[in-house]
């Protein structure tokens, strides 16, 4: 019978602190809200703007070519919208539209 308690798939510059054993008995990853931080550290991962990691998803998905993410026509894709790490549907920045919001905003307080 297998050793379930060691865990080899996956990647192995991943550690098995990511790992664990799901209820089908087979090794999966944990829930990274369960992870230590110290784990999450140690196996590279950073606190990173959301934006940025959909970005260097999309650039993985095209194999590294910038010019393929830009022109990408999976439009039904999730990731679609924030491919230039750029949230469309932001209040904030990032928009025409948002942009002029802001506008009639600062006008209505003056
Ligand atoms: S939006 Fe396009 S480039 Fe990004 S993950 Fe989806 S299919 Fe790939």
């Amino acid at each position: 019978m297998a050793d379930t308690t060691k865990l080899e798939i996956g990647a192995p510059e991943k550690p098995d602190a990511l790992m664990e054993i799901c209820d089908d008995g087979h090794p999966g990853g944990r829930n990274p809200s369960k992870v230590a931080l110290k784990d999450l550290k140690a196996a590279g991962f950073s606190k990173t703007p959301i934006l940025r990691v959909l970005r260097a998803k999309c650039i993985d998905c095209c194999g590294g070519i910038l010019s393929e993410v830009r022109a990408c026509p999976i439009t039904n894709c999730e990731l679609w919208p924030y491919r230039m790490a750029k949230n469309p549907f932001s209040n904030k920045k990032g928009n025409a539209a948002s942009f002029g919001n802001l506008k009639k905003t600062l006008r209505s307080q003056q």
